[in-house]
């Protein structure tokens, strides 16, 4: 380690009791999506980026910090403001921030919240260590991320108000670097039929049917999920061969039927059936390749049943992704990593989908790494992160900063 490294993993020990102040102020203030409430918070971070002298600018409720002249390299650090509803059942206030054993319990204290407050931290620990960077470190708090982030994430890359070279995105597991993800397919498809008393003139084959017959929309879905369990069981039959962490055991694709609505009334023939599903996949499969199997079947039933009636929509498809290990990027995470933990660490296998893909799909090498340990209870009860990872996560962010932004 040398010493500019020291220096600004002490001023980050130092801060301790700080970071902790900054954490339960973000975490008492609600910011659930929906109802998308988002003006205290975007204030008080707003407020936050602009005490530290960063060039501050609030797009539509995201807000983003700059430091640096932009002679170089810029470097995107990645957490999100919102968090999803408090829900019932909590034994602590959601929102009351309390501490307890080493954690910080509320609402957004791990998911995502740990992000930002380690992304002011370890910007202040280097502006206060005296670094001067070559290059520029862009801060995003942005909103939107558990709705999918199309007004969050994709908003502010799409309207070009941030650009980079390489993000680190903070809403993910801790311990490891995250340098490989897997793809993602969101799909709705929708059944027609035609509607008919169930009793008198339900759906038949030949020579049992006539022109009063229905047309039965619910078992023309069941094709399709018969055809998505063949898919599954495809799946279960490839398991990849990047490294997982511990705990978080999908090794392997799935496909979730997540939704599905259809019919009205027990003695009538439905017309209209939906089903929502998501795929995700190993890096070693390809989402496009999916997709053509997929669209190629419909269109064999399309070709076999001339009352098959389908629509397909696909709101949500990225591809799998792979770090390149030999680039600056990767060196300066993995050093990073190394010094924090005191020992190699190597980079993990992250399957659930994060706002990574808007990055990846722009070209912007993401790698990620957070606060978030499987007990967390994120998106449930008594969510809380341990202060040791949130400290963490702070100095992992200072150091990736510090060393590729050289
Ligand atoms: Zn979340």
């Amino acid at each position: 380690m040398d010493n500019i490294e020291k220096i600004v993993l002490n001023k980050i020990d130092e801060m301790r009791d700080e970071i902790i102040k900054f954490h339960q102020e973000m975490v008492r203030i609600p910011s659930e999506n929906p109802p998308r409430k988002y003006k205290e918070i975007v204030k008080f971070t707003e407020n936050k980026f602009k005490e530290l002298s960063l060039k501050t600018q609030v797009k539509r409720n995201n807000v983003i910090g700059e430091l640096g002249d932009g002679n170089g390299r810029t470097l995107i650090l990645y957490g999100h403001l919102d968090t999803v509803e408090a829900f019932k059942g909590w034994s602590k206030d959601p929102f009351g921030a309390e501490i307890l054993n080493g954690k910080i319990y509320g609402r957004g204290a791990s998911d995502d919240k740990s992000s930002v407050t380690a992304e002011f931290f370890a910007t202040k620990a280097l502006i206060e260590a005296g670094v001067k960077l070559n290059g520029k470190l862009i801060l995003t708090a942005v909103i939107d991320e558990e709705t999918g982030g199309i007004r969050g994430a994709d908003y502010i890359l799409e309207n070009n108000i941030i650009k980079g070279d390489a993000c680190l995105l903070g809403d993910a597991p801790c311990d490891y670097p995250f340098g490989y993800t897997g793809g993602a397919m969101y799909i709705t498809f929708t059944t027609f039929g035609k509607i008919a008393h169930g009793l008198g003139f339900p759906d038949l084959p030949i020579p049992y049917r006539n022109e009063h017959s229905g047309v039965n929309s619910i078992e023309k879905m069941m094709r399709i999920m018969n055809f998505l369990l063949r898919l599954k069981e495809e799946f279960l039959r490839t398991e990849t061969n990047y490294s997982l962490p511990e705990g978080w055991n999908a090794a392997v694709s799935s496909v979730n039927m997540a939704e599905i609505h259809g019919g009205n009334k027990i003695t009538t023939v439905p017309d209209k059936c939906f089903l929502h599903l998501s795929i995700n996949t190993i890096p070693e499969q390809d989402i496009e390749s999916i997709k053509i199997r997929i669209m190629n079947f419909i269109e064999e039933l399309n070709n076999l049943d001339p009352d098959f009636k389908i629509t397909v929509q696909i709101p949500i498809a990225f591809e799998p992704q792979v770090i390149d290990e030999n680039s600056d990027f990767a060196k300066a995470v993995k050093k990073a990593t190394n010094l924090v933990f005191g020992e190699e660490r190597g980079f993990k296998l992250f399957l659930p989908s994060t706002d990574a893909h808007w990055f990846q799909k722009r070209g912007i090498p993401t790698i990620l790494i957070g606060s978030s340990r499987e007990d967390n209870n994120v998106h449930a009860k008594d969510e809380f992160v341990y202060i040791d990872d949130l400290i963490n996560t702070t100095k992992l962010f200072a150091l990736t900063a510090l060393n590729y932004l050289k």
